[in-house]
């Protein structure tokens, strides 16, 4: 989709080291890391959000959680880690490109469940 960031990754106009890379899911590291480990794990057709996709997507989503997993092995942090994606604007999403955080590698308990970098959010 034209303007999105995450589809200029995947067709290559960013240049971005993935950490996976298969014909339907890419995976790469978050520009602003909140986590020792922090990776973008997206498909690459444009799926606005968790909230847009369809019964025809189950199987990608699917495989998005478990490639999650074989990262979190990859990545030494298969013992903790989260994954988490924001599904609209007041959700905290703020690239419109569906995306799941993987998040790990603290040293000792995760902080509280929190993607949202701009510390405003009402409690
Ligand atoms: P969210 O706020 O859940 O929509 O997450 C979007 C994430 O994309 C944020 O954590 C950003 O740091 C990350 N991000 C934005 N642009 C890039 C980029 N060019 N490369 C890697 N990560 C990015
Ligand atoms: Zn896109």
């Amino acid at each position: 989709m034209d303007g999105c960031v995450f589809c200029k990754i995947v067709k290559g106009e960013i240049s971005t080291e993935f950490e996976w890379d298969d014909d339907k899911i890419v995976a790469f590291n978050d520009i602003e890391p909140i986590a020792p480990v922090h990776i973008l794990i997206i498909p690459k057709k444009h799926i606005e959000s968790l909230g847009k996709t369809k019964k025809e997507d189950v199987e990608l989503l699917g495989n998005i959680q478990r490639i999650a997993s074989e990262l979190a092995e990859k990545k030494g942090i298969k013992k903790a880690f989260k994954v988490i994606t924001a599904s609209g604007k007041e959700a905290g999403q703020t690239v419109f490109h569906l995306h799941y955080h993987l998040i790990g590698g603290w040293k000792n308990k995760a902080p509280e469940m929190e993607i949202d970098k701009s510390k405003e959010a009402d409690k």
